[in-house]
């Protein structure tokens, strides 16, 4: 698990998947909204953590993101793939609006080989917020194609909305033990010498 450290505060990072990590950037804590990805340097610093972006793009992104025409027409998108891909989960709308983000945002031909092997395709010389989108909109399809919806969970606790992989077959309730679960364990506990 990482750490991103920003203005609203501490930001665990699970990292089980980028789009879930993605899920959890925002978090509602007793109707408190503390959306960590609200400004464009603060995305590209996210990105770094979440894995989004290799360490030797990340001062060519801050750069980038540091200009605010740029920044709010990338933050548009990702609070809307951020959203979209959450309504999906929870199966409150339909699926097209995404399926059109997506396909705006990932490149045509998709893929291209290199000295690495198979990559997301680039023509090399796109912004650095373009390819940081795509990488994006690449993770939510992979989620979305290859893993299992009975794998994606959302945490139980109050206040915690939290998205996980679950392997356990539907076992696992909390996002982190250490935190969630064990908040819970307590209030078990003090249920119980109250009683
Ligand atoms: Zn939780």
């Amino acid at each position: 698990m990482q750490i991103f450290e920003s203005r609203q505060g501490r930001l665990k990072v699970i990292g089980e998947h980028p789009a879930l990590d993605l899920l959890n950037s925002v978090d509602v804590d007793r109707g408190r909204v503390s959306d960590f990805l609200e400004s464009g340097v603060a995305l590209a610093r996210w990105s770094e953590v979440a894995a989004l972006t290799p360490p030797d793009e990340v001062q060519k992104l801050v750069a980038a993101l540091e200009k605010e025409s740029v920044a709010g027409a990338v933050l548009g998108k990702v609070h809307a793939m951020r959203q979209l891909l959450a309504d999906e989960l929870l199966e409150v709308r339909q699926s097209e609006d995404l399926a059109a983000l997506l396909n705006d945002l990932l490149p045509h031909p998709l893929l291209s080989a290199a000295g690495e092997g198979v990559i997301l395709n680039s023509r090399g010389d796109e912004p650095a917020e373009q390819r940081l989108l795509a990488r994006m909109a690449l993770h939510i399809v992979a989620l979305l194609l290859s893993v299992p919806r009975a794998h994606i969970s959302q945490c139980e606790a109050p206040n915690c909305d939290w998205f996980f992989l679950d392997h356990s077959g539907g076992r696992r309730r909390w996002c982190l033990m250490q935190g969630c679960g064990n908040a819970a364990k307590a209030r078990r506990h003090r249920a119980k010498l109250s009683t």
